[in-house]
């Protein structure tokens, strides 16, 4: 696998490449963030998340708890209610932040959690008890999913159970098992989705609309476009298999160094993002928004939010900015509302609030009637048929060399 650092960036996949950093930020914090990558094959959606494994800083739990139970605040069956006392007994220790991957044949057993069969054929100390599946072994990292959209056409119960995980934050699940005691418990996972939406079964949204919404931010990725990038691409994929051991090894030294690099970056970002907040004009701005264009979705101006301030954080500023806020609009956007109603708000905001400024746009308020007709005259395109730079404006383009 390409280490994440080696990977291209260009510009039709620099929004996940920030999504990525921005959903690793907010779950080490205890705050997931919810992605899901649509594009065609060969876009890198899946490889981009995947190779995100590497760069996953360390967690502190319990000594040996499956559950990854937090030290300061145990939830697992085990250890909650425990004093510091007894947690100091039995220790802490560092794991990497879990990354785990349902695939879309999985069972609800192996997801969810089922009757521990080692213990309970333990030939000298016979004991039913649960071991917990996938999702409470991810609490606190990641939960990657492929091909989401098939997952949710073939096996609606784990739909059920992603719906529950994913319905606040944090989520819970419930472990059940006939003959023993049913357990509930909170999870706090960050949910990564991909899928193709122009294969079968077709876009999440129109399979199971609830599901879609539940992801913060949808990301649609763009083919890279350049002969530069391309060609590099495909010099990296011949060289994996060329290269010789002895430089295999030295690369893998670089590869470490530069994951820890990213892993520091992580952590200094997750204690920026604990100390800022988004300013009142701003959350004002939201609010704003959400009622002049009716969009419905509460989940949808909360991943404003919460993106607005991840934005600001892994562009290494401590103060949110407008920018930060409409970049976001059409990653929180795009798949709860209509086409038009989106390209509407994003030539408005543009228009009034990036262009202008957020003080002019909040001025603008009285004059919103007579404003009205000229939204309609910028609806040429379709929103798939325009860049991301023509949505949005990017703290990136201000800060270039930073990724
Ligand atoms: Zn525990």
């Amino acid at each position: 696998m390409i280490p994440f650092y080696k990977l291209q960036r260009y510009e039709g996949n620099a929004a996940l490449f920030e999504l990525v950093m921005m959903s690793i930020v907010s779950s080490y914090v205890g705050e997931p963030l919810h992605l899901h990558a649509e594009g065609l094959r060969g876009t890198g959606k899946t490889t981009i998340m995947r190779a995100a494994k590497g760069i996953l800083p360390n967690i502190t739990r319990i000594k040996g708890c499956i559950y990854n139970c937090d030290p300061e605040d145990p939830h697992c069956p085990h250890h909650k209610g425990m004093t510091e006392e007894e947690i100091n007994r039995i220790g802490v220790e560092e794991i990497p932040m879990p990354f785990l991957e349902i695939s879309h044949s999985a069972k609800v057993g192996t997801v969810v959690g089922s009757i521990d069969l080692a213990k309970l054929t333990d030939p000298a100390r016979p004991e039913a008890s649960m071991l917990p599946g996938l999702i409470p072994q991810a609490h606190r990292g990641i939960l990657f999913v492929d091909e989401i959209n098939r997952l949710a056409d073939t096996s609606p119960e784990i739909t059920d159970i992603l719906l529950d995980v994913m319905g606040n934050k944090p989520g819970h699940i419930q472990i059940e098992e006939a003959g023993l005691p049913v357990v509930d418990i909170p999870v706090n996972v960050s949910i990564w989705a991909a899928s193709n939406p122009d294969e079968d079964p077709g876009p999440l949204e129109e399979i199971r609309r609830q599901l879609s919404d539940r992801f913060d931010m949808v990301c649609y990725m763009g083919r890279p476009d350049s002969v530069d990038i391309l060609a590099q691409m495909l010099e990296e994929n011949s060289h994996r298999h060329k290269i010789k051991r002895n430089q295999e090894k030295r690369s893998q030294a670089e590869n470490e160094a530069k994951d820890n690099e990213y892993r520091q970056k992580v952590i200094k970002w997750a204690n920026t993002y604990n100390n800022t907040d988004l300013p009142d004009f701003l959350r004002n701005f939201i609010a704003r928004l959400y009622i002049k264009h009716n969009i419905e979705s509460i989940r949808a101006i909360e991943a404003m939010q919460q993106g607005a301030v991840l934005h600001s954080v892994i562009s290494n500023r401590d103060k949110v900015m407008i920018n930060d806020v409409t970049s976001m609009i059409p990653l929180v956007l795009k798949h709860r509302i209509d086409g038009d109603t989106l390209i509407r708000m994003v030539n408005d905001v543009e228009s009034r609030g990036a262009r202008e400024g957020i003080l002019n746009f909040r001025g603008k308020k009285n004059k919103e009637k007579e404003s009205e007709p000229e939204y309609f005259q910028h609806n040429a395109r379709s929103l798939k048929d325009m860049s991301r730079n023509e949505l949005v404006n990017t703290e990136k383009d201000l800060t270039p060399g930073e990724y």
